[in-house]
């Protein structure tokens, strides 16, 4: 019997087989940080954006929903700082040839990595991650804005950006936001959407993408309120990774140095996660201040601003809670990936996902095949339109395993008294214990278990 552990290459390994992530283009060779979300990942994904969006937008703020587009004019990124300054610098070691991101190795050794050369690494001793030698090639800037051809008739092609994050598609929109609402500050606006970065530097399987989608929220509000309101939103933050099944434990809040800040923050705090492969950004939280309607204002000569009691204009304040997509998604399932020894001696893969995330709340089994059109007919349609997977061949032990596996919190299984009982047994997943449900009540226990957390 091999035994398994839990590390990344079993963990990568599972996901692929069982339907949460497979690699890009992956019958041609795949193409480099690229990942398709198959069945459980695609729905497991969708629960995360229900889940954040509902979190922020349907609770006690004033926010609103946006879904702007990923082509933007180029004025846009130039006002916006972008063109110029969107950019890592890269140094590459000499001897493996590993190219890292001058704040990813100097980190631990530098608070001010805007100030940092090739000379200065070699002197101050700082060792490559991969092969611990000290040889480094001059650093080298790279923009991340990723370069598209636009065609505005056959012979007039431009060069355009796809967007590197959802943000400035609500900056841009802030009048139209304001004007349709007729909301006052505070109030936010929500917007999940894919982005693009040319990142030089990509690996650690969906941490690092050049395609990803983010989930943002640009939160106005007044100057005299921008603290108390950054406090309530990194709350905020925290809660949702609780909702979505990520441990408290597995979290850091860390505050950016000044050096270390995004052209346009004055302050922001990421929230870290322990990855298998270090303890890295999740998500983020930054104090934008007033930088981006005053430079969409100047640039665009609209008023991106409100006015106040004496009808003067002011920008508001903004801060951004963003967040990663598919960071979130990995987190989730790193924390509740488990691999449990049973009395038995063998082993079991458990992705203890809460109900509320996890890709099908439950999974009818019927015992037998020829129980299949009675456990259709009397037990599929009961839980019409609730997430139910349905699966009838393997032994009911395996059966259990697959459903485990795949993050399923509870088998339903239709047996030969079910007939005559009209009643199903629901196996949980986490205890493996059973009970037996009456198939009238099974609707409300299963919906009833599916908006709660814990199962
Ligand atoms: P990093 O330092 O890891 O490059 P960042 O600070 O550039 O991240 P932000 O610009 O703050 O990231 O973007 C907000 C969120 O979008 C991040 O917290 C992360 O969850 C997600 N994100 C950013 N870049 C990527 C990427 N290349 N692949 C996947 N997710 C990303």
């Amino acid at each position: 019997m091999k035994f398994f552990e839990k590390n990344m290459e079993n963990f990568t390994t599972h996901l692929k087989n069982v339907g949460y992530v497979f690699q890009g283009s992956e019958i041609y060779g795949g193409l480099s940080s690229t990942w398709d979300y198959g069945d459980l990942g695609a729905r497991t994904i969708k629960k995360i954006k229900d889940i954040w969006f509902s979190h922020f937008a349907d609770g006690d703020l004033n926010i609103f929903a946006m879904d702007s587009s990923v082509l933007l004019s180029n004025d846009v990124w130039r006002a916006s700082g972008h063109i110029n300054s969107f950019e890592d610098v890269l140094v590459e070691c000499k001897n493996c040839h590993k190219r890292f991101k001058i704040e990813h190795i100097s980190k631990k050794t530098v608070a001010n990595t805007k100030n940092i050369d090739a000379k200065w690494l070699i002197e101050n001793t700082v060792e490559c991650n991969n092969c611990k030698k000290k040889k480094w090639t001059l650093p080298k800037k790279f923009n991340l804005m990723f370069k598209v051809k636009y065609s505005k008739n056959n012979n007039d092609v431009d060069d355009i950006y796809l967007r590197p994050e959802t943000a400035q598609g609500i900056f841009i929109n802030f009048l139209n936001i304001v004007n349709s609402t007729s909301t006052k500050l505070p109030f936010g606006v929500a917007q999940i959407g894919k982005s693009f970065r040319n990142e030089v530097t990509t690996s650690n399987f969906i941490f690092r993408t050049k395609e990803f989608e983010q989930m943002e929220i640009e939160w106005f509000c007044e100057e005299k309120d921008a603290e108390r309101y950054f406090l309530i939103l990194l709350d905020k933050m925290k809660s949702f990774f609780e909702m979505v099944g990520i441990k408290e434990e597995s979290l850091t809040v860390y505050k950016q140095t000044e050096s270390e800040l995004a052209h346009y923050s004055t302050k922001t705090y990421d929230i870290l996660f322990n990855y298998a492969f270090g303890s890295l950004e999740l998500a983020g939280l930054a104090d934008r201040g007033t930088y981006d309607l005053e430079v969409h204002s100047k640039a665009s000569k609209s008023q991106l601003g409100m006015k106040n009691e004496k009808n003067e204009w002011f920008f508001p304040r903004v801060i951004e809670p963003s967040f990663g997509v598919g960071r979130t998604l990995l987190s989730v399932l790193w924390d509740n990936f488990h691999i449990e020894t049973l009395e038995d001696k063998t082993q079991r893969i458990v992705l203890k996902l809460p109900p509320s995330i996890a890709p099908y709340v439950a999974s009818v089994l019927p015992l037998s095949k020829k129980l299949g059109s009675n456990a259709k007919e009397e037990v599929m349609k009961v839980l019409k339109f609730l997430p139910i997977y349905y699966e009838e061949t393997g032994s009911i032990g395996k059966r259990y395993r697959r459903q485990d596996a795949k993050g399923i919190p509870f088998c339903i299984t239709y047996d030969f008294d079910s007939v005559s009982d009209q009643a199903v047994t629901v196996r949980n997943r986490d205890t493996m214990k059973q009970e037996r449900i009456k198939i009238s009540d099974l609707r409300s226990y299963i919906a009833d278990k599916m908006h709660n957390y814990d199962i």
